[in-house]
């Protein structure tokens, strides 16, 4: 099998119907840029930059931020990369700060929330992800956003680094383009807020779906328990789908669900064509997109998500062995 999926490395992730899917890499650290290339991904779909602020004592310094951030984009060689804005709080404690514990955490002080509330830390990492761009394409988004206003805010602050940037160093990134995460339900209904600001949303899979179910991803009793190959969740994600492509906003998916061949399906098919998975996933998510005809397979998902049968995940399995997946 290893075999078979490193054949398929320098193949498109093109559907037997001449659909093109862009497989990018979850990543997180500089030594994962390596994997980029080996595994034959698009780019990077999601670097999580908390990772540096995890790992240190210390809260990381600027130009250490500066450093890291070059040194990924340098090993992308030009393909894209996607900077999430720091993830901390929740289940990422980080040392360097004396935070309380919460009773909730993941419904607490963190990401994007916490982020806001620590504007000089905040400022310095885009001040870090401007000044590393220099003057190649930068893209950012930002996670955990519940509302427009969060966003708006974090954008406001990024703009203001590019242009200041500008002043001090002549440089300005040739491009600059911000998304956000759609990890809180409450966001997928201000979608028409976001038109003309946030150029792409990409599913944050782990933290909606322990939202939309109300289970704990790290309560391992209750993690497993919920699927998002069931109707509603599919559901959901079809009105995210019809509300990005309503409102011009590009749409991707990250998150481990986007590494399971069979979810990977239920996306592609919902209309997602920007994957972000670990690396292993994308030569058995590759395999599964370039056996399905894409439209065919189509008609008969949604005639399934609308009429499901009580085993929905079995339907879905037995439908993608009807089409050769
Ligand atoms: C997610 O929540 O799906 C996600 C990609 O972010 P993280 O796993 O880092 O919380
Ligand atoms: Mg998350």
């Amino acid at each position: 099998r290893q075999a078979a999926y490193a054949a398929l490395k320098d193949m498109p992730a093109r559907t037997a119907d001449g659909v093109d899917i862009s497989l990018m890499l979850n990543a997180g650290l500089d030594l994962d840029m390596e994997m980029m290339h080996q595994v034959g991904a698009d780019g990077v779909g999601l670097f999580r930059t908390e990772f540096q602020f995890l790992v240190s004592e210390t809260l990381p310094r600027v130009n250490d931020q500066i450093d890291l951030y070059k040194r990924v984009l340098d090993k992308a060689g030009g393909k894209p990369v996607v900077f999430r804005t720091v993830d901390l709080g929740g289940d990422k404690v980080l040392p360097a700060l004396n935070l309380q514990r919460e009773e909730n955490p993941a419904l607490g002080w963190r990401s994007i929330r916490f982020a806001l509330d620590h504007k000089g830390l905040f400022r310095r990492q885009l001040r870090a992800l401007v000044r590393a761009a220099g003057t190649r394409p930068l893209t950012v988004m930002f996670p955990m956003v519940t509302l427009p206003s969060e966003f708006e805010e974090a954008r406001e602050l990024l703009f203001r680094e590019v242009d200041w940037s500008e002043k001090r160093t002549g440089l300005r990134p040739s491009k600059v383009e911000v998304g956000v995460m759609l990890e809180t339900p409450a966001l997928a209904y201000s979608l028409p807020e976001l038109s003309g600001s946030a150029e792409f949303l990409s599913v944050g899979t782990n933290d909606l779906m322990q939202f939309f179910f109300a289970a704990d991803r790290m309560t391992p009793s209750v993690s497993d328990r919920y699927n998002m190959v069931c109707p509603s969740a599919l559901r959901f994600l079809r009105e995210v789908s019809k509300s990005c492509r309503e409102n011009n906003i590009r749409m991707s998916a990250c998150g481990e669900a986007t590494g399971t061949p069979l979810s990977a399906l239920c996306f592609v098919a919902l209309g997602f064509t920007t994957l972000s998975m670990s690396a292993a996933s994308i030569g058995p998510v590759k395999q599964m997109i370039r056996s399905v005809n894409l439209e065919k397979f189509q008609k008969d998902f949604f005639a399934a998500l609308d009429a499901p049968q009580p085993d929905f995940r079995n339907q879905v399995l037995a439908l993608a062995a009807d089409h050769g997946v």
